[in-house]
């Protein structure tokens, strides 16, 4: 899908052409009086016309709305306009990205039931299959994704769900949405892919084949850092399911104020991730080059595993990108912390997707509720840094990177 013969930058702008229309305008058709913006509906119930109309909105008969849980007018822009971006039947907004992944997962599996996932992935939903669910009868095993037979070996006549995070946290590992969707569909399972990473922009799993998409909308889609919230997009038989579980039942529901400054952020969203890819793709391409770093992961670098993978599936490279620091092992973790302690224009901090350009220590901070062997396992070293590429602009990134890692060494 990234037609290598063209300039990175074309590639992206076209991307975003595609799609900035869809995220100024999809979803905002609501009743809004005359005002530009949806204004936030702050209610948690709300009063009926007649008796007939209440009784027909619990039985579903009109789209009046009920109670905050149930429905409100910005969740529902912003689930069409999520649902528009992801070229998805419906989506279900939810209060964080772990109530989407497990809810969705809870709302599909029941006790005997067994999941295949990579061992490649974000640590707090590795630690939902791994210690959470087990205490619900429902287990998992953890696979390397980059190995297209590896998810066939793991099925099980208990199996329901292959689970996909591609590319991966932190290292970006690439694993093929659609040859996992197609397996899923030939033994009747159904296929989740942890979209996060690479956005809608960069990745469409639905038109791979993907039953269901899943999202922390805390990170790009929000883009502003100012929010946490979830997502998840497909058929709207699957989503309808999903959402009475998480958001009706376990009561996961997005804050309207949430729903609006989300449905804000995303109205920048292709521009900001055209940017962010870009940088990325400078970045990882520059540091590849630098003699302190030992290894780059990011999708765009024609030595990464993932490389024609990625070119093939994905519409961008992403804005996410790891590297490990070389020399001795030890000392690169204190020259780590350096670097990580020097940059000035990047941001130390959690998180990903934002505007700001985010560094972080996956080994002792994201990754941390890993122990070392299954760390080792996901490819996390102590001597790894990941940043998620902002919209600052890329020259200034670079010569505060540059900056950090001379000192640092
Ligand atoms: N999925 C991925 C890939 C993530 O990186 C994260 C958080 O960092 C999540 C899901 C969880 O999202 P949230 O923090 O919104 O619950």
């Amino acid at each position: 899908m990234i037609d290598p013969s063209l300039p990175y930058q074309a590639v992206l702008a076209a991307r975003a052409g595609q799609l900035s229309t869809l995220c100024v305008h999809a979803g905002e058709d609501a009743a809004r009086h005359g005002a530009l913006d949806l204004p936030i509906t702050l209610s948690s119930a709300f009063g009926f016309e007649s008796a007939d109309e209440a009784a027909g909105a619990f039985r579903r008969e009109n789209d009046a709305y009920i109670y905050g849980r149930w429905g409100n007018p910005n969740i529902d822009a912003l689930e069409d306009k999520l649902a528009a971006l992801e070229g998805a039947e419906t989506a279900s907004v939810t209060a964080s990205g772990m109530a989407a992944i497990s809810g969705t997962i809870m709302s599909i599996c029941q006790s005997g039931d067994h999941v295949v996932a990579p061992r490649s992935m974000y640590a707090e939903s590795a630690r939902l299959l791994r210690e959470r669910l087990p205490r619900f009868g429902v287990t998992t095993t953890f696979v390397d994704a980059r190995d297209p037979g590896a998810y066939a070996a793991a099925i099980r006549k208990e199996t329901r769900v292959l689970y996909l995070e591609t590319p991966s946290n932190p290292v970006l590992a690439v694993a093929d949405v659609g040859a996992v969707a197609r397996l899923a569909k030939e033994r009747g399972l159904l296929s989740i892919a942890d979209n996060t990473f690479a956005t809608p922009f960069s990745q469409t799993p639905l038109a791979l084949g993907v039953d269901l998409v899943v999202h922390s909308m805390t990170k790009a889609l929000g883009g502003h850092g100012d929010a946490i919230g979830g997502v998840l997009a497909g058929r709207r038989a699957l989503v309808d399911v999903a959402r009475d579980l998480i958001v009706k039942g376990l009561g996961g529901v997005l804050a309207p104020f949430n729903a609006f400054l989300i449905d804000r952020g995303l109205r920048t969203f292709a521009l900001r991730q055209a940017q962010a890819c870009a940088t990325a793709a400078t970045l990882a391409s520059r540091l590849v080059a630098h003699p302190a770093i030992a290894r780059v992961y990011h999708p765009s670098l024609p030595g990464h595993a993932g490389h024609a993978l990625a070119g093939a599936q994905m519409h961008a490279y992403g804005s996410l990108l790891s590297f490990e620091l070389g020399g001795d092992a030890e000392d690169a973790l204190e020259r780590g912390k350096r670097v990580l302690e020097g940059v000035k224009v990047a941001t130390h901090a959690v998180s990903l997707g934002d505007v700001r350009t985010l560094l972080v220590h996956p080994a002792s901070t994201t990754h941390s509720t890993m122990n070392a062997e299954t760390r080792a396992l996901a490819d996390v070293t102590d001597g790894l840094l990941r940043l998620s590429a902002g919209i600052e602009g890329a020259e200034d990134l670079w010569a505060d990177l540059e900056g950090a890692l001379a000192r640092a060494s």
